[in-house]
C-alpha cells in the first residue's frame, strides 16, 4: 500500500525536492503551509500539483495536531523553519518559538494523535549547530559525535529542536532520526542565501541588468552540496530499520570567493573584484568561519552519496539563473 508522507515547510527549497521525491516513489504527499493567503501557496500549486495543503502553523499545537488527524502519515518530514542566519539576529524570539519549540510542537502533536509508536520523525538539524570556531575542528570534518558551539539564535534554536527530537526518541521510543546536513543550495535556494544571491546576480550582470554585487564577508568557507541529492539521504534515514543521526555532507570546503570565481568564469569573466562590492550591513555579529562535514556514516550505513560536486553545483545553478532572467519569469 502506498506510504503517507506530512513534510512541514512545503514551500521551501527543500519541501520541493521532497515532494518531489517521495512523489516519484508513490507517496501521498501533505504540506503544511503555513498563514492565510500565503503568497507562495500558488507557487506550490503550480509546480508540485499532486502534494495535498494542509494550513497549519509550527508555533501552533492543536493546527498540528489537526494535520496529524487529516493526514495520517506514517512518515513525518520537519523541514519547516526561521532558516536564514542573518535574519534570525535580527528577530531571534521569533527563530527560537518557530526552529525551536515548533519541533516540540510537532513531536507533541505525533504523541496525541497517537502515532508516538507508529510515525516516523525526520528532524532537520544542521552544521550551524558545530559553529565552526578554530577550537572546535575535527581535522576531517564534524562527525555526529562532534561537540557542538552553535553561534547564532537559529543555532542555538536549531540545536534546542537537536535535542528534543532526541529526547523523544529516548524518553518514548519514537522513530526519530535527526539529519545534520551541511549547506545545501540549488535553483531552489531562497536569494538571501549567499550562492543564490551570487548566481542570479552573475546572470543578471550577464544579461545587463545589473552591474555589480554587494556582500558581506567573502573569506567564509562552506561545505556546499545540491539539495536534490540531500532530500534522498532524509528518505533513506527513515527507510533504516531504527533511527538515528547522520550528518549529510560533500567532504570539501570552499570560500564565497571561490564560489564566485567559479560562477563569474561561467559568463567568461576572470577577475570578479571590478564587480564586487562589500557593505557590514551583510556581515553577522558572529560569524561562522568554516564548516566541513563527514559523511561517512551516512555513506557505510545508509548507502547515501552527493552526486553533484561542487563545480557542478555553480554550474547547475548559474545555467538555472541565465534563463530564468533571459525569460523574465519570477522566481
Ligand atoms: P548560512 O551558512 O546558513 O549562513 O548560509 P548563507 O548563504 O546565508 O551564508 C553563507 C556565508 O556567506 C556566511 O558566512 C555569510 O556571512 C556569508 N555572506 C557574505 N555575504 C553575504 C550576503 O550578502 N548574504 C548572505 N546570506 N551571506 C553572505
Amino acid at each position: 500500500m502506498a506510504k503517507t508522507a506530512l513534510i512541514t515547510g512545503i514551500t521551501g527549497q527543500d519541501g520541493y525536492h521532497l515532494a518531489q521525491l517521495l512523489h516519484e516513489k508513490g507517496y501521498k504527499v501533505y504540506g503544511i503551509m503555513r498563514a492565510q493567503q500565503n503568497p507562495r501557496r500558488k507557487n506550490v500549486e503550480t509546480e508540485l500539483p499532486y502534494v495535498n495543503i494542509i494550513e497549519a502553523d509550527l508555533s501552533d499545537l492543536s493546527s498540528l495536531v489537526r494535520a496529524m488527524e487529516t493526514a495520517k502519515p506514517q512518515e513525518v518530514y520537519n523541514l519547516a523553519a526561521i532558516s536564514h542566519v542573518g535574519y534570525s539576529f535580527k528577530n531571534p524570539i521569533l527563530t527560537a518559538d518557530v526552529t525551536g519549540k515548533g519541533v516540540l510542537n510537532m513531536l507533541e502533536a505525533i504523541r496525541l494523535s497517537g502515532g508516538e509508536k507508529t510515525v516516523r520523525f525526520y528532524q532537520a538539524s544542521t552544521s550551524e549547530m558545530y559553529g565552526g570556531l578554530e577550537y572546535n575542528r575535527p581535522k576531517n570534518g564534524y562527525t555526529e559525535e562532534s561537540k557542538f558551539h552553535p553561534r547564532s539564535p537559529y543555532g542555538v534554536a536549531k540545536l534546542y529542536g537537536h535535542w528534543i527530537a532526541t529526547n523523544y526518541r529516548e524518553s518514548y521510543g519514537m522513530f526519530v532520526s535527526c539529519g545534520i546536513l551541511f549547506n545545501h543550495e540549488g535553483e531552489r535556494r531562497g536569494l538571501e542565501f549567499v550562492t543564490r544571491k551570487i548566481s542570479n546576480a552573475v546572470a543578471r550582470i550577464k544579461l545587463g541588468k545589473q552591474d555589480h554585487i554587494v556582500l558581506g564577508d567573502l573569506w567564509p568557507k562552506r561545505d556546499w552540496g545540491y539539495a536534490g541529492d540531500y532530500v534522498e539521504g532524509m528518505w533513506r534515514m527513515l527507510q533504516q530499520d531504527k533511527p538515528d543521526d547522520f550528518v549529510l555532507a560533500t567532504g570539501e570546503t570552499h570560500s564565497i570567493e571561490e564560489f564566485l570565481t567559479l560562477a563569474f568564469k561561467e559568463i567568461g569573466i576572470d577577475d570578479w573584484k571590478p564587480y564586487v562590492k562589500q557593505d557590514p550591513a551583510f556581515m553577522r555579529p558572529a560569524e561562522v568561519d568554516l564548516l566541513l562535514g563527514d559523511p561517512t556514516k551516512a555513506e557505510k550505513v545508509l548507502g547515501w552519496k552527493r552526486k553533484v560536486d561542487f563545480p557542478g553545483l555553480v554550474k547547475k545553478m548559474v545555467e538555472y539563473d541565465l534563463e530564468l532572467e533571459s525569460d523574465q519569469k519570477t522566481s
